[in-house]
């Protein structure tokens, strides 16, 4: 029996149920990954008691001298897996990589740029109940009505006429390539610094399988946690000119102590994509991605843009008179995770959406490949259509959970096996 099922039994019981559900149910969640046993083992470690404000070397408080090592570790591994300059990574989220940059860059009141939340922007990127709306006078570019593609001539042409002080491109719910050259191209064209939110993507950039934001942005901001398959958190790559103005905007701007623990798990899973193991697995994240697109089109549903280049599927549910939201419960019902959202030019609220997102880095990452996802579609189909046919949901539970049983999770299945 475990420590924490001895102290806290109602708290064990409730992780073990989430490691049941994360076990037997399938993670198709876009932004959501299994991590490593060696990143949970880094997350769980007593690098959580280490009071560390400030940088290596520059430290506020003493004994620091080993997490200033791992917290090097991360910057170097960060700096060299990207090709960067400048890394900072005690942002403990990108929600607040994202507001340390805004701070580095703009003063309250400035005018900044970013994508529309219906066409697959971020909260953070100017949303009005968001800091960042409130805070500074965001404007919005969106994709081409027609093709679903970001629209760079509004992006140009809105930047002429708003002049803003910082271009944000990246997305939450963008099945297609960025166009980080163009972008940057605009951001000159009217003084504009660029920044890089590729907290979805890290994955395919450090594997090579999407352009890299970094030879054109100033500031690249990221999650850990979503293909990048690290810790839930986050990090900040900049060319050298701007790091003191992003270092002192993550701390002290807006950070007290960084998470030690966290950064040494940052650490481990920049080492882990350095791999070439990883590039496989970002090869077969986009592969798989496209089997889901092509397999739910064949059964008739509208894909957004017409398919993918990366991780993600963004399903027009709406387009045959279902609700994301609809779509989300009846999934989760049988034990697939994937979440509602909007659609460019969407009609219905963010919290209804017409769109069902789905992405493929968690199940690649089980190991499942095109056969698997050519039946995950047909099962997501069927249920989809068929959502009060009691016998159809069975059916649905029973082929998910085999497949769930036939391709452990990375993480839960192997901490189980040695009896942690
Ligand atoms: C997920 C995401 C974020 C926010 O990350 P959190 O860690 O949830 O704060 C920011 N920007 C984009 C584009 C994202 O996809």
């Amino acid at each position: 029996m475990g420590a924490l099922e001895q102290t806290d039994p109602e708290v064990a019981a409730i992780i073990h149920n989430e490691e049941e559900r994360q076990r037997l149910g399938l993670e198709m969640m876009a932004s959501e990954n299994y991590t490593s046993v060696a990143v949970l083992e880094a997350v769980g470690s007593v690098l959580t008691n280490k009071y560390a404000e400030g940088y290596p070397g520059k430290r506020y408080y003493g004994g620091c001298q080993y997490v200033d090592e791992v917290e090097e570790l991360a910057r170097t591994r960060a700096r060299e897996l990207f090709g960067a300059e400048h890394a900072n990574v005690q942002p403990h989220s990108g929600a607040e990589a994202n507001m340390a940059t805004y701070f580095a860059l703009m003063k309250v009141g400035d005018t900044a740029m970013g994508m529309n939340l219906s066409a697959g922007g971020h909260l953070t990127h100017g949303r009005e109940v968001n800091f960042s709306a409130w805070l500074y006078n965001f404007v919005h570019y969106g994709v081409d009505r027609e093709s679903e593609l970001i629209d760079y001539d509004q992006m140009r042409e809105l930047a002429k006429k708003e002049r803003p002080k910082v271009i944000v491109v990246g997305a939450t719910a963008y099945p297609r390539i960025i166009d980080f050259e163009l972008s940057r191209q605009i951001a000159d064209e009217v003084g504009a610094y660029l920044v890089a939110d590729m907290a979805h993507i890290a994955g395919l950039v450090a594997a090579g399988v999407h352009p890299s934001p970094l030879p054109h942005a100033d500031v690249v901001t990221s999650t850990t946690h979503k293909t990048l398959r690290g810790p839930r958190s986050a990090f900040i790559l900049c060319r050298e000119e701007l790091a003191q103005q992003i270092d002192k905007a993550v701390f002290p701007g807006t950070q007290g102590g960084p998470h030690m623990h966290v950064i040494a798990a940052k650490a481990v899973c920049f080492g882990e994509a350095m791999k070439p193991e990883f590039l496989e697995y970002q090869k077969r994240i986009v592969e798989n991605a496209g089997v889901l697109a092509d397999e739910l089109q064949a059964q008739g549903w509208r894909i957004v843009s017409g398919g993918t280049d990366n991780h993600l599927v963004l399903v027009d549910v709406g387009a045959r008179g279902l609700s994301g939201s609809r779509a989300e419960k009846a999934l989760g019902a049988v034990g697939i995770y994937a979440n509602k959202n909007t659609i460019p030019f969407d009609e219905r609220p963010p919290y209804v959406g017409s769109g069902l997102r789905l992405g493929s880095p968690g199940l690649t990452a089980r190991g499942m490949g095109r056969e698997q996802m050519r039946t995950i579609a047909r099962i997501i189909s069927r249920v989809l259509e068929n959502r009060e046919d009691e016998k159809v949901q069975v059916e649905a539970r029973r082929k998910v959970r085999e497949l769930a049983e036939a391709y452990p999770a990375p993480g839960i299945t192997d901490r189980m096996a040695v009896g942690a």
